[in-house]
């Protein structure tokens, strides 16, 4: 049994939701469900900080229901649904309609808000009367701020209220038609690139604002290692601002749209080796404080286009934790996930690991218990039952076929994955036993 207090051997016994008991060799009682975890991690439920279920408006691509099903199946016991839907999480009635949505769910189903009314960039958007309604996290995801002065404004207007801004860094007027990132590879395959400074220049941007303001900041997907040591410097600053990283980013590089698969193409782009090692340098540091999805699905009538017309986005739900522990766990035989190579890096612990997938990104999303939430642990008498129990040593194919998301846009498929999660128990429900459903 793992969690933000350590790890020990114990049986985990729950009843009526919660944990109520933890403790070596438990006398089964009689009637009781037994789920084996030998061999297993017994863990609080991960919790995604990024993931994009496409409902309302892209239900062809993923609906709420099987957006939370591939959630529960990857260990999830809560998600934070991204605003760029259509129409976007800017009113109290959007939000409302995904929470209720999310209601019966396999998963939690918490919801950001949009920082500015459609998205746009120019008016705030309700924050106050969607923190009412417990959104304790803003973006434009999709899109950055552009607008420092409105990006001011929503720094201040959101101190108020006790919520976090989530920044997609991008400064459009440098990315703007591209398709990857802009490097050697760009160059060499003839495709318009994104630079590496049209995130960081917003990363700086933010926290100059966090600093001129008092304000929090989060920034999304984080991709390369100058924007890893703005936000170290950042911290040892004092400034309140954390940052996430997805599993694609600490495992792929841009060598892989050298055949042109827009499977690849992902925004932020995948950027190269140093920026992958420097972000796993970043996880073990402490810099990054979460893995995050940026799970996008998109319907393969959209996605399976050419590289310039396809949207960015990638599956993630289902392979992120066993991308992330083979990207940042060092054991015999490196994970076919990594595709940098042996580095010989690898200096976090598995408990590290389910850190940054857990019990950090639920205290970032206002889900763990200090702030009346009931994710991220700890596994104690008394605590909610959200537990995942992961196999660190099972190994499974990915067959896009069989995710549990409307989309297949996983660019894993036919892969070995090391690591499986065995169950997910959701508010004391066994929502996925022996990798299954259960409903
Ligand atoms: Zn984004």
């Amino acid at each position: 049994m793992v969690d933000g207090a350590g790890s020990r051997r114990a049986d985990v016994v729950i009843s009526e939701g919660h944990v109520v008991g933890v403790e070596a060799d438990v006398a089964v009682p009689r009637g009781a469900t037994v789920l084996d975890a030998g061999g297993c991690l017994v863990a609080p439920g991960l919790v995604d900080i990024h993931t994009h279920l496409r409902q309302p408006g892209a239900e062809e691509a993923e609906t709420v229901e099987s957006g939370a099903r591939a959630a529960a199946l990857g260990g999830f016991t809560a998600v934070v649904a991204m605003p760029n839907t259509d129409p976007p999480v800017d009113s109290a009635a959007v939000a409302l309609e995904v929470l209720s949505l999310g209601t019966g769910a396999m998963c939690q189903v918490a919801v950001a808000g949009a920082i500015t009314m459609g998205r746009a960039g120019a008016c705030l958007a309700p924050i106050g009367e969607l923190a009412s309604l417990g959104v304790r996290l803003f973006t434009d995801d999709g899109a950055g701020v552009q607008d420092v002065s409105v990006m001011r404004r929503a720094f201040e207007y959101a101190r108020g209220f006790d919520v976090t801004l989530a920044q997609h860094c991008e400064v459009d007027a440098l990315a703007r038609g591209g398709h990857m990132h802009e490097g050697e590879w760009s160059s060499r395959l003839g495709v318009p690139g994104i630079p590496s400074e049209a995130e960081e220049m917003m990363v700086a941007r933010d926290i100059a604002l966090a600093r001129l303001t008092g304000g929090r900041v989060h920034f999304l997907h984080i991709s390369t290692a100058r924007s890893a040591a703005l936000v170290a410097a950042a911290k040892a600053e004092g400034l309140a601002v954390t940052a996430e990283v997805t599993p694609h980013h600490l495992s792929l590089t841009h060598a892989e749209l050298a055949g042109y698969d827009p499977v690849y193409k992902v925004n932020p782009p995948l950027r190269g080796e140093v920026d992958v090692r420097a972000l796993r340098a970043a996880c073990a540091d402490g810099t990054i404080d979460a893995v995050a999805t940026d799970h996008a699905p998109h319907a393969p009538e959209r996605k399976d286009a050419t590289l310039d017309a396809a949207p960015p986005g990638m599956l993630g739900l289902q392979t992120a934790l066993p991308v992330a522990l083979g990207a940042l766990v060092e054991r015999a035989g490196r994970a076919p996930s990594d595709a940098t190579g042996d580095d010989g890096w690898g200096a976090m612990s598995a408990l590290d690991v389910l850190g940054l997938l857990s019990w950090r990104p639920a205290r970032i999303a206002g889900l763990a218990p200090e702030h009346g939430g009931d994710q991220g642990g700890p596994i104690e008498p008394g605590a909610p039952a959200n537990i995942c129990v992961i196999d660190p040593a099972a190994t499974w194919e990915v067959d896009p076929a069989r995710l549990a998301s409307r989309s297949r846009n996983t660019p894993w498929a036919g892969r070995v994955m090391t690591g499986q999660v065995r169950h997910t128990v959701f508010r004391g429900e066994p929502v996925v036993v022996d990798a299954g459903a259960q409903r």
